[in-house]
């Protein structure tokens, strides 16, 4: 009898975005899918809050190619506009400098750029060249090393990846981000927010190489979007779907171990018992799985030694006023923007002068706090913990943050909050089980590192797969989706029992 994949049972391990979205895949291909989550619900790092009338995104705030959700709800013939209703930003980022400049970044790349000749030393041109630049980057490099398994024959012996081969020498691999942002543009506002793209997977770039420039073509040439219910809405909808179309879920149960044997997973082990699975997903972090997980298989050394990406340091405060200065997502930058990045990868620690980040979704979402008032996440990076004095950093933190935004938008911010929660790189690493608190896995600060991140599946264990933001093709919400993507290609062609 030919096995299909209606017949085989998949064990889907973490619901964070990349577990929703595998056991989806997955399941829409025939698996029977079960998700286990050691939490008391689904998300991960996608979180929200509610207090006093104000709604929070607790985590990821910025929300690029919304195509790789809605290719998932069209493959199970659901109208996407509905199921999740999303805006476009016309402005995709509003930034402010210490010397006064403020400049808003419209999503429309012409406009942006017409903007900031009339408030930088840049020439419209040179910007304009910049951001084709980088969409060149990005449809150089994203089927090659984005969307599909990178050592793979049919990726590697394909002609994306051949042509990226070629290219390589326009890949500026060998530049960091900064040496080519400063010898490109002689306005250093621009060199800065140019610069801040390696944030978005939680590297520095004063090391990054500057190939990283692609994240720019994103936001800036693609767009930048906001579910109308706010970042939280996208865990919410896949897991509607999900239940929709018969996906076990398994809240509060932890899946204690992964048995391995002869290179194949034997059983996975949960509240004491052993359960027996075709094929086991994990969404864990790659880190946490081999060292407190997996049995009968070790983390592999390049990832044992690889650099982690940043952690976070979040203040949610209910804001007893409105800010018409500021806009969605706005950023209050460092003076000292190097110092910012060797206090976080080198000192472990965080500079007295952070670049501040404010996300008020009530901007655009009226409802997410009470007429009048606001709802501020007020984020800065921080390190990964490895055990620093957190009371004492994030003590300090706080004062050098709420000096910074009264400079900055010459107010007393102390007056207006009427509450404040927080969310820090201890408790980011306790609620999701992320190594050291770190929000994307391994960074980007190397030029190998987009080689070096493990493998979504491999030989060494034929029936286990890896999602999520600490595997190919690395963090961040579309890099999670696209991990998804690819084991769902991969087992569709492939009956493993
Ligand atoms: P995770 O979210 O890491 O979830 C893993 C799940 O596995 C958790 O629910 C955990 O409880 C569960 N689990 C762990 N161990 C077990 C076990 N043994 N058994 C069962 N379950 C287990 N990305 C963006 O795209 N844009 C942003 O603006 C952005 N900003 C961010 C800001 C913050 C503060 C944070 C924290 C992250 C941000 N990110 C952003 C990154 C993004 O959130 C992550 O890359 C992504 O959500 C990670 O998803 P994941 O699939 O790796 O799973």
């Amino acid at each position: 009898m030919k096995i299909k994949q209606k017949d085989l049972k998949v064990a889907v391990v973490g619901a964070g975005i990349g577990g929703l979205a595998t056991a989806l895949r997955l399941r829409h291909l025939g698996y029977q899918v079960d998700v286990f989550e050691s939490s008391d619900s689904f998300g991960g790092k996608i979180k929200e809050l509610r207090r006093d009338g104000f709604r929070f995104d607790m985590g990821p705030s910025l929300f690029t190619l919304p195509q790789l959700v809605k290719e998932i709800f069209d493959s199970y013939h659901v109208d996407f506009d509905k199921a999740f209703p999303y805006y476009a930003l016309d402005v995709v980022c509003k930034y402010f400098y210490e010397d006064g400049l403020q400049l808003s970044v419209s999503s429309n790349s012409s406009k942006f750029a017409e903007d900031a000749e009339k408030l930088t030393f840049e020439s419209r041109q040179r910007i304009l060249k910049f951001l084709r630049k980088s969409e060149y980057l990005y449809n150089l490099t994203s089927t090659p090393f984005i969307f599909n398994k990178l050592f793979s024959f049919s990726n590697i012996f394909s002609w994306p990846f051949l042509k990226a081969l070629l290219n390589a020498y326009r890949l500026n691999s060998f530049n960091s981000m900064h040496e080519y942002n400063k010898g490109y543009f002689q306005d250093k506002h621009l060199v800065q927010l140019f610069d801040r793209y390696a944030t978005y997977n939680g590297s520095n770039p004063y090391q990054a190489p500057a190939t990283l420039n692609v994240i720019a073509h994103l936001e800036n040439n693609i767009g930048a979007y906001f579910p109308s219910n706010g970042m939280f809405q996208i865990p919410v909808s896949l897991y509607k779907l999900a239940c929709e179309n018969g996906i076990n879920f398994y809240f509060n149960t932890k899946v204690d171990a992964i048995n391995i044997k002869k290179k194949k997973v034997k059983s996975i082990v949960v509240k004491g018992e052993e359960l027996n699975y075709d094929v086991v997903v994990s969404d864990v972090d790659i880190k946490t799985l081999y060292k407190k997980i997996i049995r009968g298989a070790t983390l592999p050394k390049r990832i044992e030694k690889h650099e982690l990406s940043t952690s976070a340091l979040i203040f949610y405060w209910g804001i007893s006023t409105v800010f018409p200065v500021l806009d969605v997502h706005n950023i209050l930058f460092s003076q000292g923007y190097k110092e910012e990045f060797e206090n976080l990868f080198q000192l472990k620690n965080i500079y007295h002068d952070p670049t501040v980040y404010i996300f008020i979704s009530s901007k655009i979402v009226k409802t997410d706090a009470p007429e009048g008032c606001e709802n501020w996440y007020v984020m800065i990076n921080a390190p990964e913990n490895i055990g620093q004095n957190w009371d004492q950093i994030i003590q300090t933190a706080r004062k050098n943050i709420t000096e910074k935004i009264n400079r900055v938008l010459k107010t007393d911010i102390e007056n207006y909050i009427l509450f404040e929660e927080r969310l820090d790189p201890l408790q980011i690493e306790e609620r999701t089980s992320s190594w050291h608190g770190s929000l994307y896995g391994m960074s980007s600060n190397s030029v190998g590192s987009a080689f070096m991140r493990h493998p979504n599946y491999f030989s060494k264990i034929k029936n286990l797969c890896f999602t999520g933001g600490s595997v190919h093709p690395g963090g961040g919400i579309p890099l999670c989706l696209s991990s998804a993507k690819i084991i769902a290609n991969h087992l569709s062609k492939t009956i493993i029992r």
